[in-house]
C-alpha cells in the first residue's frame, strides 16, 4: 500500500498525523510546436490564431502543464507516463478529459487543489482577451473557483523559437492541500466557534 493512498483511506479520522505534510507544491511545463491547420487551445478554450498546437492529442499545452503540476504535487506520476504519445487511444484526445483524469488520480490520493498559477509564453495570439474563459474552464475541471486559477500571457520579445512564433510554452505551479488537513482545519474552526 503506498503511503499517499493509505493517507487518503484514513482521511478524517486518523492517527497518522504529523507524518505527512498538509500541503504540497507541484511544477509543470510543456511546449508544443505551432503549425498551420491546427487549433490553438489553452485550458480547453479555442483561441482564433493563424497557427495551432501540433500534438498527438489536441495539443493543449496548458492542460498538459497543469496536469503535470498536479500529478507532481501529489506524487502520482506524470502526463507522459499516464497518456503516452505512442498510445493510439490518445490520438486527438480532448486534453480537458486528460486533465480531469489526472485530477481524478490526485483526488484519489487524498488531495484537493488550493491554487494554480500558469504562465503562457507565445508571440501570438494575445492571451488576455481570453483569460477569464480559460480560468473558468480550468476551474470547472479542477473543482475550484475561477479566482483560484490564474493565467498570464507573456511573449519572448522576438527571441528564439517562441519569439519566431514556432512554439508555445506553458509553465504552471500548483498548491494542493490534503483532504485530511482540510477536515482538521474546518473541525478546529468549528470548535473555536463553539467556544465563543
Ligand atoms: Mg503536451
Amino acid at each position: 500500500m503506498d503511503h499517499q493512498s493509505d493517507y487518503a483511506r484514513h482521511a478524517g479520522g486518523i492517527a497518522r498525523i504529523g507524518r505527512a505534510s498538509m500541503f504540497r507544491v507541484g511544477l509543470g511545463q510543456d511546449i508544443h510546436r505551432l503549425v498551420p491547420g491546427r487549433r490553438f487551445l489553452l485550458g480547453g478554450t479555442e483561441i482564433p490564431a493563424e497557427k495551432g498546437e501540433l500534438g498527438h492529442s489536441d495539443g493543449d499545452a496548458l492542460c498538459h502543464a497543469a496536469a503535470d503540476a498536479l500529478l507532481g504535487a501529489a506524487g502520482v506520476g506524470d502526463v507522459g507516463e499516464l497518456f503516452p504519445p505512442t498510445d493510439a487511444a490518445f490520438k486527438d484526445a480532448d486534453s480537458r478529459v486528460l486533465l480531469q483524469t489526472a485530477f481524478g488520480k490526485v483526488k484519489k490520493a487524498g488531495w484537493r487543489l488550493v491554487s494554480l498559477d500558469c504562465v503562457v509564453i507565445c508571440e501570438k495570439p494575445k492571451i488576455l482577451p481570453y483569460r477569464e474563459r480559460i480560468r473558468s474552464s480550468l476551474a470547472a475541471i479542477l473543482e475550484v473557483e475561477p479566482s483560484s486559477v490564474m493565467v498570464k500571457g507573456k511573449t519572448c520579445e522576438g527571441l528564439g523559437h517562441i519569439g519566431q512564433g514556432l512554439a508555445v510554452e506553458v509553465v504552471t505551479i500548483c498548491l494542493l492541500e490534503s483532504v485530511w488537513g482540510e477536515t482538521r482545519r474546518k473541525k478546529r474552526l468549528t470548535v473555536h466557534g463553539r467556544n465563543r
